[in-house]
């Protein structure tokens, strides 16, 4: 786990990616495993596209407000949901399940929203999720497919 300090904004902490696209929202702090860079890192590459960290690390106080799971990847700065303009999700994802960081890690598709949620917790775990309920990850993709179609 890094511990990100100078709390600059500006800050690369890999090639493509800034400090201000992980903190936390309500408090401006970070922890953050760095494997998760290096997957964003690599899908950035494969998929030739800018990668928008929408929200990455969450204090607990922030979790609970955006009605976080209790043990969500986003406390340990494990998780990201990603947002890619002008690439289909159906693409972002089939990239991400190659990258060995996220393919043993989770993938949880939202086809009534514009992200992808990717962590590396280090295991696999996959599901979907569409307007407030639990669907599967195969559901979900299909969507993902018929909308890319
Ligand atoms: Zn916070």
């Amino acid at each position: 786990m890094m511990h990100v300090y100078p709390p600059d904004g500006a800050t690369f902490l890999s090639p493509h990616f800034r400090r201000r696209e992980f903190i936390c929202p309500c408090c401006g702090l970070l922890d953050l495993d760095a494997t998760l860079l290096c997957g964003l890192e690599l899908l950035r590459v494969l998929i030739g596209s800018p990668i928008n960290a929408s929200s990455g690390y969450r204090c607990e106080k922030h979790n609970l407000r955006v009605g976080g799971y209790v043990r969500s990847r986003h406390l340990a700065g494990q998780a990201v949901d990603a947002i890619i303009v002008g690439v289909p999700r159906i693409r972002v994802v089939e990239a991400a399940e190659s990258i060995y960081y996220f393919s043993h890690g989770g993938i949880g598709v939202y086809p009534d929203s514009p992200h992808v949620h990717l962590d590396v917790r280090g295991q696999r775990a996959r599901w979907g999720y569409l307007d407030g309920n639990t669907i599967t990850y195969d559901e979900a993709m299909q969507m993902l497919r018929d909308e890319a179609a």
